[in-house]
């Protein structure tokens, strides 16, 4: 059965989606089975792996809204096969920004995805979900469906602040709606180890959520940055890149956390 991960963070721009689709090509790449969920209605992840969300006959939008299934709306990506570290992809267009809309007055709204997702957990090791930057009912999908957040983020000065507003959302899923729900882990990325303050804010990130932050950290790469233009994650538009091989070094870590994962006896939500 497939552990499913939301990658969260309210806040815009701080390397969710280039997370989610360079995990998803790193797994791809040590041998496990993925599927990649883009629920942002940018739909970045889904063109930042190969696909072209414009030419999409049905995408996540048709999921919610239980036109269709995972199965019939998830395509693959050429360019990701001819890398060698393909995964699935249920893809997002603008199309999306009407779900929230039309959901509101249909019953068990904020869970339409685990539904959805039910029917192919059992085809996946992993399941990663890419959010979009607001606390939103798309997002609250995300969670309710998930098993973990993973929750990227820059060492900057307000981190700390704006971690506290995602940490509750996520005690309150935990607490009303998904009792499985946990922050798996916060994953620094866009590190820059000659910045005083960076460092800073890194160890004051490991006084406060010790063995909760990942021991790998992405650092800032343009590599990673140039590669979306190119329709591939990093890790498949230069493999040699420091930024990729930490990815692909990430992806080998949630590999080993979720082998040791429920064998804790009490999980908290933070
Ligand atoms: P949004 O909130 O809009 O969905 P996001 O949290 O998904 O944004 P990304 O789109 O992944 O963030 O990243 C924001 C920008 O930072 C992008 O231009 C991306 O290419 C760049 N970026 C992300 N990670 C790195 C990195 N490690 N090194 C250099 N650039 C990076
Ligand atoms: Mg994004």
């Amino acid at each position: 059965m497939a552990k499913i991960f939301c990658v969260a963070n309210q806040k815009g721009g701080v390397g969710k989606t280039t997370t989610t689709v360079n995990l998803a090509a790193g797994l791809a790449k040590v041998g496990q089975r993925v599927l990649m969920v883009d629920l942002d209605p940018q739909g970045n992840a889904t063109m930042g792996s190969g696909v072209d969300k414009r030419q999409l006959k049905q995408t996540i939008y048709d999921v919610l809204l239980e036109s269709a299934t995972v199965t019939e709306a998830r395509v693959k990506s050429a360019r990701l096969v001819e890398a060698g570290c393909s995964y699935d992809i249920l893809g997002a267009n603008r199309d999306l920004a009407g779900a929230e809309v039309e959901l509101v007055d249909v019953e068990r709204r904020e869970r339409r995805l685990k539904a959805g997702l039910a029917k192919v957990e059992a085809e996946y090791d992993f399941i990663l979900i890419d959010c979009p930057p607001a606390l939103s009912l798309l997002t609250l999908n995300g969670l309710c469906a998930a098993h973990g957040v993973i929750v990227p983020m820059q060492c900057e000065y307000f981190a700390l602040e704006g971690l506290s507003d995602l940490v509750n959302t996520i005690k309150q899923v935990h607490a009303n709606l998904n009792k499985e729900l946990e922050i798996i882990g916060l994953l620094r990325v866009m590190f820059d180890p000659r910045i005083t303050l960076q460092q800073q804010v890194s160890d004051q990130l490991k006084a406060h959520f010790a063995e909760k932050v990942f021991d790998t950290v992405i650092p800032r790469n343009v590599r990673l940055a140039e590669a979306p233009s190119y329709g591939l994650p990093g890790v498949a538009f230069d493999p040699a890149a420091r930024g990729s091989q930490a990815f692909v070094e990430f992806a080998k870590e949630m590999v080993d956390r979720i082998t040791n994962m429920g064998t804790t006896p009490a999980r908290r939500a933070a």
